[in-house]
């Protein structure tokens, strides 16, 4: 997996002070994409231990509330894989910050497909990912008002309590849980 950037003190994309990866590959193509670069799976530059490092080094501080994943396509076939053993390794080390993902892809429509069509790969990032932020960018639908995401359409899936209670359960809006 390639990716474009890394992030060590981000405050766009989650609540607090995060570090986020923003990883190449993006096969949506939305209109009004604000990172088209990052749409070709080779641009950037490989993930290495040292990117793994760097990330983990960043998080060792008491002010970085959590990490963020982003792109690109995190959920792309060829990316998921990566992302896991990324997520794993901080999940790991790093219990108490929290992981949100964004994805273009819907959470009910394909990744709950994926998963029942049996992708363990899917299902154990489901595990992982505190909020995932899903959906493509819709720009009719842009917003500047909302909070960590780019269009109304886009959820933050609050990925705990929708386990628990068994349907999709959003963050209240304006909710910055860490
Ligand atoms: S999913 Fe994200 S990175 Fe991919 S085209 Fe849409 S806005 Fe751009």
């Amino acid at each position: 997996m390639n990716y474009a950037a890394i992030k060590r003190t981000d405050v766009a994309n989650g609540p607090g002070v995060r570090v986020s990866l923003f990883v190449s590959g993006c096969t949506h193509a939305c209109k009004g994409c604000f990172n088209s670069e990052t749409w070709d799976f080779a641009y950037g530059r490989a993930f290495s231990e040292e990117a793994q490092r760097e990330i983990m080094q960043a998080l060792d501080h008491d002010y970085i509330k959590g990490f963020s994943v982003l792109g690109g396509e995190p959920m792309e076939s060829q990316n998921r894989g990566t992302v896991l053993e990324i997520l794993q390794k901080i999940k790991a080390a790093y219990p108490g910050k929290s992981i949100w993902c964004y994805t273009g892809y819907d959470y009910e429509k394909d990744l709950k497909r994926w998963i029942a069509e049996g992708d363990r790969t899917v299902a154990e990032l489901l595990e992982l990912i505190d909020v995932l932020v899903d959906g493509e960018f819709v720009e009719e639908k842009k917003d500047l008002r909302l909070a960590f995401r780019g269009s109304g359409n886009q959820r933050l899936i609050d990925m705990k309590a929708t386990k628990k209670a068994g349907h999709v359960v959003c963050l209240p809006e304006g909710n910055a849980i860490g």
